[in-house]
């Protein structure tokens, strides 16, 4: 039986990680919940899975999940220090970090630290810190396990063999639902355009990110760090039909790839149960009903946050944090009709020129690059003049 802390329960992942553990109560219970604002549904949560603790973002959304449960409660916490205690509930054998976006570092670094096994959906913690997250899993002598679709396959794809090997990781992107589209009417994107992701469904916030590209960006610096490859060796090849999640090229000349169903089903239960596998998680691929796949480059002048991506790797040390600040400002922006599509990658840019140069040794810095990048997004964000938006009417996004 393996005690499981859940971060970010009421979000994309955190109801999938849910429907897992429902279905095998004998190989799973969950310790600790941490939610932000949706307390009906974390009320829910608690009274299927009688958690000891759970949090939520605010202390008015405690309050407000304390007046929906009757009868025996759990501690009910909130805010940075209720997250943190959820992710170090002893007894806790995998945290399941699956907060979206910087709030989820601190609660993860968290658990490491404790000496507890990660399984990291919020790919922003590698991203963030990546070297000292590295260097942290290898003092304390804990697991890493990969969440997110395209980490999972390569993990799958490197079992079995030497990380000396590696020629190139090969990263596979959907190409997001503006593929194709002419750029000169990449100023018109709407964010219910850019919600209308192909093949998977998420977030908002990952859901945006997929349409610029960033996403794949952000996951080239998970994979660098995950996987301790440079990132010269980790290229990324537009994939539309997202059936094969990604691959590992080696120095042989071969690649071995992990394929299945846009399901993130598949990836959740890997982490949860690794190594071995559960049975009938998701549906089966069926290769002849697909017929063909396609490849294609990724046309970079389109969609510049990617190359945003690989220079933050480049630049310094605090780059990549700088990035991640200031792309969720612009993303939260464009989600608030504040901002155009086109502005996300020039607020990232320009917050990249003026706020990274500083090296990163501990926690507190990286919150700090963290917070110097939404500042400085933030201010961008005012100067741009609303009246040059011609988004109207859209509808508002969490
Ligand atoms: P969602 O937006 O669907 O869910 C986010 C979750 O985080 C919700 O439970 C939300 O709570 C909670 N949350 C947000 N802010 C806080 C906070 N300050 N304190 C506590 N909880 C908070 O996101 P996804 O599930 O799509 O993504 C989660 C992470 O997984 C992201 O880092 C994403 O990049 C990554 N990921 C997601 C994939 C997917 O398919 N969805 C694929 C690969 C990676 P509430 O809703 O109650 O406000
Ligand atoms: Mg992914």
């Amino acid at each position: 039986m393996k005690s499981i802390a859940l971060l970010g329960s009421t979000g994309s992942i955190g109801v999938n990680v849910l429907n897992i553990v429902r279905k095998h109560p004998k190989l799973y219970r969950i310790v600790g919940l941490a939610a932000g604002s949706n307390a009906k549904l974390a009320a829910e949560q608690v009274r299927e899975f009688a958690p000891v603790v759970v949090s939520m973002a605010t202390r008015e959304k405690a309050d407000e999940l304390g007046e929906l449960l009757a009868g025996d409660k759990p501690r009910i916490l909130f805010g940075e220090s209720g997250i943190r205690e959820v992710a170090t509930t002893r007894g806790t054998d995998l945290l399941f970090s699956a907060v979206v976006g910087a709030a989820g570092l601190p609660p993860t670094w968290a658990a490491l630290d404790s000496g507890i096994d990660v399984a990291l959906a919020n790919k922003e913690t590698l991203v963030t810190a990546g070297p000292l997250i590295l260097d942290l899993v290898r003092r304390r002598k804990v697991s890493l396990f990969p969440v997110d679709s395209e980490h999972s396959a390569v993990f799958q794809s490197l079992v079995g063999h030497n990380k000396g090997d590696i020629e190139k990781i090969i990263l596979t992107a959907s190409g997001g639902p503006f593929r194709g589209r002419d750029p000169k009417t990449f100023d018109d994107i709407t964010p219910d355009e850019a919600m209308a992701h192909p093949t998977w469904n998420m977030g908002a916030k990952i859901t945006i990110d997929s349409a610029t590209l960033m996403n794949k960006g952000l996951e080239v610096i998970e994979a660098r760090w995950l996987f301790d490859t440079p990132p010269g060796r980790i290229g990324v090849v537009i994939h539309p039909d997202s059936i094969i999640h990604s691959m590992v090229e080696f120095r042989d000349g071969q690649i071995i790839a992990q394929l299945g169903m846009p399901d993130m089903r598949g990836p959740i239960a890997y982490a949860l149960s690794y190594p071995e596998r559960l049975p009938d998680v998701m549906p089966k691929l069926d290769l002849t009903a697909i017929g063909r796949l396609n490849f294609h480059e990724v046309d970079g002048r389109a969609f510049p946050c990617l190359g945003l991506a690989y220079k933050a790797l480049e630049m310094s040390p605090d780059a990549p944090a700088v990035l991640n600040g200031a792309n969720e400002a612009a993303v939260a922006a464009f989600l608030g009709k504040k901002i155009r599509f086109t502005d996300i990658p020039k607020i990232v840019g320009k917050t990249m020129e003026t706020e990274s140069g500083y090296s990163l040794s501990n926690l507190i810095e990286v919150m700090e690059a963290d917070a110097r990048a939404r500042k400085t997004a933030g201010r961008l964000i005012r100067e741009l003049k609303p009246e040059r938006l011609k988004i109207e009417n859209a509808p508002n996004y969490p």
